[in-house]
């Protein structure tokens, strides 16, 4: 809670106290700038605090070109700059200064040592604070006006510079309903449609649903000339989940794409035919969990129970297939309530990728997820808001 009067005016005015918000305001305020940040809800960082299952992955032991890969060709070479400045390293650097040690965890993923995303929150609100930042929380912001004037919930504010971070449109419960996207169009900025990523996938099967709760740890997922991620995939009562389906889950937003999954991408289709064909159970056969086993065996008509010798060919291929190369009927994603991240957003070529300032008003700054520039799950959409923060920090 950061209750009080608002100021009349600052240096700067940082709408929106999220990861790109709380960063960028330590970082300016402790260049001597007269900061004040601005949050629609009664505490800040609260994406953060809901991250990673609350244990908050805060950014990836990736770093260089590898780091750059991982937001995409155009994201990745906007995000360059920023990125040389305040890489990985210099996250972790930056938080165990702040007295929170991190380390690394599989896929590449670097948490918090403690495991509480509530440090995270707290430190980097306290990084504001010590520098000098004002911070108000209910106080969302209801209009942005050339100039600038920040018509607030509570009272106007003044400022010849603003940076906007009110993030994207994903989980609206947690207070992030798009509102940038309006002012920033009506200043002259493109807004890249966005749509929901980083999403659980509906697929309407009951015996794929029947699984829920089914995980299987080295998936192979892709969509044809799209993604192709190896990670862990969820079986959920209402279809598929988890880093693998998630990570390729904004090309079934983005137009017509198929689903193509390898559960055993470990084991070569010979190998495979080959214990199928010899299973005395042929279910048996497959190195999976037990109910995903027979829940594939049912999908394709063949009683798991039953040995290979006594099973046709075709329907051993068949089973083959659904192993190595199922493609369940995807019907959409679970929406912007359920999607981590938001695709789309202000268009890169508008803004300067190294002050994080509009190319189309001086002084408006934008950073964080309402760019149009994301990442996979394992830590890099808190890197980029960051490094997209702290680049906003240094130059506004
Ligand atoms: C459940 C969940 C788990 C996640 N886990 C991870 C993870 O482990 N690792 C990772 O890298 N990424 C994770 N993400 C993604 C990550 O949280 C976001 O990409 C990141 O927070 C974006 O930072 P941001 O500062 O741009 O936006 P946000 O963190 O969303 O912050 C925007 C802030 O602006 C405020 N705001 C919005 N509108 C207004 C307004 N009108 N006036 C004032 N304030 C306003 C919002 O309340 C919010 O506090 C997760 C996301 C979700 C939903």
């Amino acid at each position: 809670m950061c209750p009080g009067p608002l100021p009349e005016s600052a240096d700067v005015v940082i709408l929106g106290a999220g990861a790109a918000g709380l960063w960028a305001a330590g970082t300016a305020a402790a260049r001597g700038k007269k900061v004040l940040l601005l949050e629609k809800n009664p505490r800040v960082g609260v994406k953060i605090l809901a991250s990673g299952g609350t244990h908050c992955n805060v950014t990836t032991t990736l770093e260089g070109r590898a780091l750059q890969e991982a937001y995409g060709r155009d994201g990745g070479r906007f995000l360059a700059p920023s990125l040389r400045r305040l890489g990985p390293h210099d996250v972790r650097h930056e938080l165990e200064t702040l007295g929170v040690p991190t380390e690394e965890g599989e896929w590449e993923k670097v948490w918090p040592k403690s495991r509480k995303a509530s440090d995270v929150a707290h430190a980097l609100l306290r990084r504001a604070l010590d520098a000098g930042a004002t911070v108000r929380t209910d106080a969302a912001v209801l209009d942005l006006r050339p100039g600038f004037l920040v018509r607030t919930a509570r009272g106007d504010v003044h400022s010849q510079k603003v940076l906007v971070t009110v993030g994207g449109k994903s989980y609206p419960k947690s207070g992030t309903t798009g509102d940038g996207y309006a002012w920033l169009e009506e200043l002259g900025h493109t807004i890249v449609r966005p749509v929901p990523a980083l999403v659980p996938l509906v697929v309407e099967l009951p015996w794929v649903r029947a699984l829920a709760g089914i995980t299987v740890p080295g998936a192979r997922v892709w969509v044809k000339k799209r993604a192709d991620r190896r990670r862990p995939l969820l079986f959920t009562h209402t279809g598929l989940s988890g880093p693998g389906a998630m990570d390729v889950s904004r090309w079934f937003e983005l137009g017509p794409a198929e689903l193509h999954v390898d559960f055993l991408p470990d084991m070569s289709e010979e190998e495979l035919r080959t214990a199928i064909a010899q299973a005395k159970r042929i279910a048996k056969a497959l190195p999976l969990p037990a109910r995903l086993a027979e829940g594939l065996c049912e999908g394709v008509g063949v009683r798991g129970d039953q040995p290979g010798t006594e099973t046709r060919k075709a329907l051993r291929h068949a089973l083959l297939m659904a192993v190595k190369r199922w493609t369940p009927p995807v019907s959409g994603t679970r929406g912007f309530d359920h999607a981590e991240v938001t695709a789309g957003g202000v268009a890169l070529p508008e803004v300067d990728p190294s002050t994080m300032e509009s190319r189309i008003v001086k002084g408006l700054f934008v950073a964080g997820e309402i760019l149009d520039v994301d990442g996979p799950i394992g830590g890099f959409n808190f890197q980029s808001a960051f490094s997209t923060g702290h680049a906003a920090g240094l130059a506004v």
